[in-house]
């Protein structure tokens, strides 16, 4: 059984028990759209404990907010009580939302796209707001006065600029200049939530479109202050004939198709030390440690996200080695086996290609990283160790803060090519390594 049949079917126990029901909100919407939905969900009269007594697989989720999750072969459907207002996400919900009636609950969602009603029954949409022709105009409207609504919860700015650029929506003028105005108001919100509506809006489609929006209505200022940083910041022409630092950084984000996270960040976030390293010398312009203060700012703005640690290391560690590529050509062989096995790499490389794209066009040093990344193979470019700690050991070393140095120099003769064998490898430790002192233990 498909999502919507489940849903559907979850739709049509309510009204067997003699409630109202309907699929509502973002399903809706995508549905009319042609796109299949990311979830579906369910709003109804009855009330969270109806809806206990009516499934037999429910979590409560939020029984004080209407809400409970009904499990259909262990999926997932929220079934929500038709609300009167909130909960906003900027805390102020109230202890007990209202209960109220189905218009009461299509006036408190936010935009009219998102408040349309679908019947499996009568097979028949409810639009109480215009929303389906606000999906042939492809406008994103608030519902109601812009202004009251973006007041009431400051998340909502955030979000249209997320449905926008996801869907290729406008904004439509009121709501767009509603936001505007209250721009500087977003950080009244858990930065938890900012955090992940801006990584939505990276990862979902048209990332250019959702920077310059943010930008455009005075988001970008308070929520990535350092990305509104590179606007103007001038680069040498003849390695950026696009332009300013900012310009750069949009093209990048229009070559995205689809990226994860920390690609996408890596992305945003290449450049974002250049304003503050800029350096005017003469004819041109330098930006000497650039990557590494960059990597110290991307971990700072992921952390203000609340993204995960583990997306802000590796959005770091692109940021920090995402020029280091252009000296594979010139790295000794184990320097360039140990950059081409590094966990990240297809996600650096990518990057790499990305922003010489988004530049001068040259693919040089990337196809040459590629074509060792083939030439080479898994095999010689993250091959099994030769020796490992039990085998000094067993050598007859005494185990200590020696083992890692020479681990490592056997690692490095492997890499160079040196070393084929284990064979080999014991020969050169005990030669290399001959002090007694080490060998405490000798059998
Ligand atoms: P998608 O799931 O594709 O991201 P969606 O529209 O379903 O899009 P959700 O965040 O799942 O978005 O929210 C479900 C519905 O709840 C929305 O369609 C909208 O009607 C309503 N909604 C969500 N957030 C808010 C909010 N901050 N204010 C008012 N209504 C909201
Ligand atoms: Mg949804």
């Amino acid at each position: 059984m498909s999502q919507e049949d489940k849903a559907i079917q979850i739709v049509k126990r309510l009204r067997e028990a003699g409630h109202e029901a309907y699929l509502a909100g973002g399903c809706v919407r995508d549905r009319l759209l042609g796109r299949p939905p990311k979830d579906y969900d369910i709003a109804t009269d009855a009330t969270p404990r109806d809806t206990q007594g009516i499934f037999p697989d429910t979590v409560d989720v939020g029984s004080q907010f209407g809400s409970i999750v009904v499990l259909v072969d262990g999926d997932p459907f929220e079934v929500t009580t038709f609300r009167l207002d909130g909960p906003y996400s900027d805390g102020r919900h109230p202890v007990h939302v209202r209960h109220g009636t189905l218009e009461d609950d299509v006036r408190r969602r936010d935009f009219t796209i998102n408040a349309m009603m679908y019947d499996p029954v009568d097979d028949r949409v409810i639009d109480l707001v215009k929303g389906r022709e606000d999906l042939r105009r492809q406008l994103v409207r608030a519902i109601g006065d812009p202004h009251e609504r973006f007041a009431e919860d400051r998340l909502r700015m955030v979000r249209a600029v997320r449905l926008a650029c996801g869907l290729g929506f406008a904004i439509d003028g009121p709501t767009l200049r509603a936001v505007r105005s209250q721009a500087a108001a977003v950080t009244q919100v858990a930065w938890e939530r900012i955090g992940a509506e801006i990584t939505r809006t990276l990862t979902e489609g048209g990332a250019r479109r959702g920077v310059e929006l943010l930008d455009e209505t005075g988001l970008l200022e308070v929520i990535l202050p350092e990305v509104a940083a590179m606007k103007g910041c001038e680069q040498t022409p003849d390695y950026h004939p696009e332009g300013d630092v900012y310009v750069h950084t949009l093209l990048l984000l229009q070559h995205l198709d689809g990226p994860t996270e920390t690609l996408a960040y890596g992305c945003l976030l290449h450049d974002v030390a250049k304003p503050p390293c800029r350096q005017p010398a003469g004819e041109r312009v330098t930006f000497h440690g650039h990557p590494e203060l960059g990597a110290e700012m991307a971990v700072e703005i992921l952390r203000r996200l609340k993204r995960s640690r583990a997306v802000a290391e590796r959005v770091a560690w692109l940021v920090r080695y995402h020029l280091r590529y252009a000296q594979a050509p010139n790295m000794r062989l184990s320097t360039l086996k140990r950059f081409l096995g590094e966990e990240g790499i297809d996600e650096l490389l990518e990057l790499c290609r990305i922003d010489a794209l988004s530049s001068n066009g040259d693919l040089g040093y990337y196809d040459f990283c590629q074509r060792k990344l083939a030439e080479l193979g898994e095999e010689e470019v993250r091959p099994e160790p030769l020796l490992r700690g039990r085998d000094l050991i067993r050598l007859g070393y005494a185990p200590g803060p020696s083992f890692s140095a020479m681990l490592g120099a056997v690692e490095e003769a492997q890499l160079e090519g040196e070393l084929r064998t284990r064979e080999q490898a014991v020969a050169w430790v005990r030669e290399r390594y001959p002090d007694e002192d080490e060998r405490k233990h000798e059998p």
